[in-house]
């Protein structure tokens, strides 16, 4: 009885091993098979063969990204060349008139007073073109006789000191652990955006890195011209929305100049009136908020040379509001006014660094005197 009992035991023992084998095989998961690989046309019986489509399968033509093409920028050191053309396109009216004038048979009042009205007529400016004739005058009696040679010394030297020797350097390189701050003000039109835009040219041109300052935020397409006028030499901007307030902006701009590491940072100002407060108070102020990261270095007064002597006016409101360290003169491409270097010189002691000969990007040279009055001479 007892064997027959272990028996059933044993058997039942058995039985429960075999079914929890059973029942684990059956829960445990298995990874799938891999796929039979198939290649073309190897195919066994059991298997479909691919057939090589009839006709090339179809591709889609993915628009290429458009990489940025950065463009290279002219040298600074050739521009020189053309500005000289470009001037004397223009400007001859002035040297040429005066001497022909000065190689007058006799030297009598008549012609002095030519020689001024043709210097007035230039924009010399009333107490720079007096002072011109006076020391004209001076210097024609102790030449005695007048060759033509002679006249164009006399003349050329005449209007080099009507126009100075001072110092033109414009304050864009590094310093210290920053960089330098340009600030652009003038009125709407003047030609600011654009000079910002051409500048930025010249000093990568030079080898520089520029960070440009979008502070005219009163007018949405100067922000996206300075944009323009950045992303085709690689610079970066900054910019805030429409409306906003300018100080930040020209703060911010500073900031990323300090933070990139960047050579020169310019800040484009807006130009016009505007409500509750004043141009030249938001101007003062836009310097005094940007001067939190360290001084400006330059304060650029754009001026439009077709604008005459009310272009002398203009800077001397700016001059009153920010320091104006140097006159940017535009558009002397377009006008035989030339005398304007002389007058806002004189009348202002600001110097002129920069003169806008046309539209096109690498139109803006540095000021050289010599140059200048060459142009004017030579025609
Ligand atoms: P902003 O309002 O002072 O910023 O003036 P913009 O930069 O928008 O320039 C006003 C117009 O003057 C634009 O059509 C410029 O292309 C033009 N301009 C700027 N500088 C010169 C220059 O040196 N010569 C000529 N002929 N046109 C210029």
């Amino acid at each position: 009885m007892l064997e027959l009992i272990l028996a059933i035991a044993a058997l039942a023992a058995v039985l429960v091993v075999g079914l929890v084998a059973t029942r684990s095989r059956s829960r445990r998961r298995l990874p799938p098979a891999p796929p039979r690989e198939v290649l073309p046309g190897v195919g066994d019986d059991a298997s479909p063969v691919l057939e090589a489509p009839s006709r090339p399968i179809d591709t889609v033509e993915l628009p290429p990204v458009a990489e940025p093409v950065l463009e290279v920028p002219e040298p600074t050191a050739g521009r020189l060349v053309r500005l000289r053309s470009r001037l004397s396109r223009s400007q001859n009216v002035l040297g040429r008139g005066l001497l022909t004038l000065l190689a007058s048979d006799k030297l009598d009042d008549d012609v002095w007073d030519e020689v001024e009205t043709t210097l007035l007529s230039a924009d010399v400016g009333v107490a720079a073109s007096a002072e011109i004739v006076e020391s004209l005058r001076n210097r024609t009696k102790v030449l005695g006789t007048r060759s033509p040679d002679e006249l164009r010394a006399l003349l050329r030297s005449e209007l080099l000191d009507a126009i100075g020797d001072v110092d033109r350097s414009l304050r864009t390189v590094r310093h210290g652990d920053r960089p330098a701050v340009v600030l652009v003000v003038g009125v709407n039109g003047t030609g600011k955006t654009t000079t910002c835009g051409k500048l930025a040219r010249v000093l990568v041109a030079d080898g520089r890195s520029v960070v440009l300052g979008a502070a005219d935020t009163f007018r949405a397409a100067a922000a996206d011209q300075l944009t323009t006028w950045a992303g085709r030499v690689g610079a970066e901007v900054v910019r805030g929305p429409e409306g906003g307030d300018p100080a930040a902006v020209a703060y911010d701009a500073v900031k990323t100049g300090v933070e990139r590491g960047a050579d020169a940072v310019l800040i484009d100002t807006a130009g016009r009136l505007h409500t509750k407060t004043g141009l030249m108070d938001e101007l003062t102020k836009i310097k005094r908020v940007a001067e939190k990261l360290g001084s400006i270095d330059e304060v650029l007064l754009v001026l439009d040379a077709t604008t005459g002597q009310n272009g002398v006016v203009q800077a001397k409101q700016f001059a009153a509001a920010v320091d104006v360290t140097g006159v940017v003169l535009t558009k002397l491409d377009g006008t035989a006014k030339g005398g304007i270097v002389v007058a806002v010189q004189r009348e202002l002691g600001i110097p002129v660094k920069l003169i806008g000969l046309g539209e096109g990007p690498d139109d803006l040279a540095p000021f050289d005197p010599g140059q200048f009055v060459d142009a004017l001479l030579d025609g």
